[in-house]
């Protein structure tokens, strides 16, 4: 038998696990709803967190683009495709999170994967969160670095291990808002303990820009650590794909990082620079994210999450309570209701998409074993009403269960 053969079983292992994944074909409806395979669901499953992706201002910019830049980009930046649209974006990004340089790429993913390569390698070391986001783990492996995988927010354990490491080059990778747990680092630690072992910080922001911080400057603006006194030692990353409300991702940091990484990574130079299209929608979210709208939204997302943290809150409900289900002590726009076991988490989804509502189970091996877990994400598109609609759905499915 051919090996190739042996993918049918593979993936009927998949089915028997209850892990294989599957897409659904989507698009746009009014409000927070999705057209889900044709039929309209109330989505908590977008990272859309402003509702930007939807947004007049940001139509309104792409047309204009179109008919200046065209559609594609036709080059790597380092060739032609570097349009002045990106190049403006850029100064803006760096601006908007008050670090003194940024540089734009076409996707996050790509960002974190090529980027720590760039920056350590063989007998070099890396230092990751074990919650850490897959581009920033792959990025790790790609680098040939040792890579030394701390417990998620184990500061004594990182500590530990930067002290004990013999490495010359240390990089600390650590998402800053975590993707599926919806907690954030304690940056300010995380930094002190770079400046206290000559480490260098890179930050995955992907869930906190736009959302965290003033003005939405994100993560590191919300701990105080941006602007004129902010450290040589940090690399803040982030996509424009999530509040922001496009594609494409940014790393922003001091002129000598920024300009060593537009020298070494890879996905930078051999890949198409992202359309300016999308980088003139990237500016004109910003433009929202930094203004009184963009205040107003997040707002509107805070209302949002204590309503729903306030439902789900133990003693609120029997039903919930007879069901240990439990919410995970998050308060950004990723709220995880911990079920379980895969198959679990996959129940409940079905039943709460039976009544109108697309909630994602996130299952191993996303996330650990045991932990099968429902990630609600809330936005400023969705409104009141909702989210009292998802704790209806929710405390009926636990009475169902535990009649
Ligand atoms: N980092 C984190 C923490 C993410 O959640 C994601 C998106 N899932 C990415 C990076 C990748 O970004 P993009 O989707 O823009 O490629």
């Amino acid at each position: 038998m051919s090996w190739l053969d042996e993918f049918d079983t593979r993936l009927a292992a998949l089915d028997a696990q209850a892990l294989r994944r599957t897409r659904r074909r989507v698009r746009p409806g009014p409000g927070a709803t999705m057209v889900v395979d044709g039929v309209p669901l109330l989505a908590f499953c977008s990272n859309d967190y402003l509702g930007l992706t939807q947004a007049g201002a940001l139509k309104a910019a792409v047309h204009a683009a179109v008919d200046t830049y065209g559609v594609g980009a036709g080059a790597s930046p380092m060739v032609s495709g570097h349009s002045e649209a990106n190049a403006a974006l850029e100064t803006e990004l760096a601006q908007a999170v008050q670090l003194p340089r940024a540089l734009y790429f076409y996707a996050g993913y790509a960002t974190n994967a090529s980027i720590v390569p760039a920056l350590v390698g063989p007998g070099d070391a890396v230092f990751s969160d074990a919650l850490n986001h897959a581009c920033l783990i792959d990025g790790a492996r790609l680098s040939k670095a040792g890579v030394h995988r701390y417990a998620h927010a184990d500061l004594a354990g990182l500590a530990a291990a930067l002290q004990a490491s013999p490495a010359r080059r240390k990089l600390v990778i650590s998402d800053a808002v975590f993707s599926m747990d919806g907690d954030v680092a304690d940056l300010r630690a995380l930094l002190a303990l770079c400046e206290a072992h000559d480490a260098l910080l890179l930050l995955d922001d992907a869930h906190g820009f736009g959302v965290l911080g003033p003005q939405g400057r994100g993560a590191l603006a919300a701990a105080g650590l941006t602007g004129p006194g902010a450290s040589n030692r940090v690399l803040y990353m982030s996509t424009l794909s999530k509040a922001i409300g496009v594609a494409g991702a940014f790393v922003a940091g001091t002129d000598r990082l920024i300009e060593w990484l537009l020298q070494k990574t890879r996905s930078y130079t051999y890949a198409t620079a992202a359309p300016a299209l999308l980088a003139e929608a990237a500016r004109a979210a910003l433009r929202v994210v930094l203004g009184d709208e963009g205040e107003a939204l997040r707002q509107r997302l805070q209302a949002r999450i204590a309503q729903l943290r306030a439902g789900l809150a133990p003693g609120a409900d029997a039903a919930l309570d007879a069901a240990g289900w439990r919410l995970m002590p998050s308060a950004t726009a990723i709220q995880p209701l911990v079920v379980g076991s895969a198959e679990a988490a996959l129940a409940l989804m079905a039943q709460l998409r039976e009544q109108g509502l697309w909630v994602p189970a996130i299952r191993p091996p996303t996330v650990p074993a045991g932990t099968a877990r429902l990630r609600i994400a809330l936005s400023a598109a969705h409104e009141e009403a909702d989210v009292q609609r998802l704790l209806q759905a929710l405390q009926a499915a636990a009475a169902r269960s535990y009649r």
